[in-house]
């Protein structure tokens, strides 16, 4: 409908960041505007009302912004999946590959507990990577996935079809 209008052309495309040839959608407009960002959250947190969720899994960092406040709204608590080395704790960690390399994402081993009702959020679902070890992180944990909401999709890019097999994926925005 018209909000969903409204946030899609709110997002700002910024050609050649972080690397050239990359379209990067920012979506800190969104974040900037008091009834755009109530949309968003709202529009994220709905495909969740009525079901109980013990703890919302946002990632490192726009998906803590998102995660927090989806949340704050389903009277969860939150966990962040941070990038390796940045967690105090004790940690387990889930290696995934780039285009170039790897990457590394890890959750404090006591974050959440086996049979816990658990959502994961982040700002934008591209290739599906990042999603994918954080919900391996998920996983290894024995908390029940409910599933995934992505505020963007870049459909393009396919990251749906690497999560096949890990839950629900429910995305506000697709491009
Ligand atoms: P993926 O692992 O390829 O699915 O990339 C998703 C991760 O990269 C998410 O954590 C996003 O925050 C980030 N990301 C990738 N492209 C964009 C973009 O265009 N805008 C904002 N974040 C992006």
């Amino acid at each position: 409908p018209d909000s969903l209008e409204r946030l899609s052309s709110t997002i700002r495309d910024v050609p050649d960041f972080p690397q050239p040839g990359i379209l990067f959608k920012d979506i800190t407009p969104v974040l900037a505007d008091a009834h755009l960002l109530q949309e968003a959250i709202e529009g994220m947190a709905e495909i969740f009302a009525g079901q109980k969720v013990d703890k919302v899994v946002g990632i490192d960092a726009r998906g803590f912004i998102f995660g927090a406040m989806i949340a704050q709204r389903l009277g969860a608590g939150f966990v962040p999946v941070r990038k390796k080395g940045k967690l105090p704790w004790k940690t387990r960690g889930v290696d995934y590959s780039l285009e170039y390399g790897t990457n590394s994402v890890e959750m404090h081993l006591d974050a959440l507990a086996p049979g816990e009702r658990v959502v994961l959020a982040d700002d934008l679902l591209a290739t599906g990577g990042t999603a994918g070890a954080a919900l391996e992180l998920i996983r290894q944990s024995g908390a029940e996935l409910l599933g995934s909401v992505f505020f963007i999709e870049l459909a393009f890019l396919c990251g749906r079809e690497r999560l096949e097999g890990m839950g629900p994926i429910h995305s506000l925005l697709k491009f």
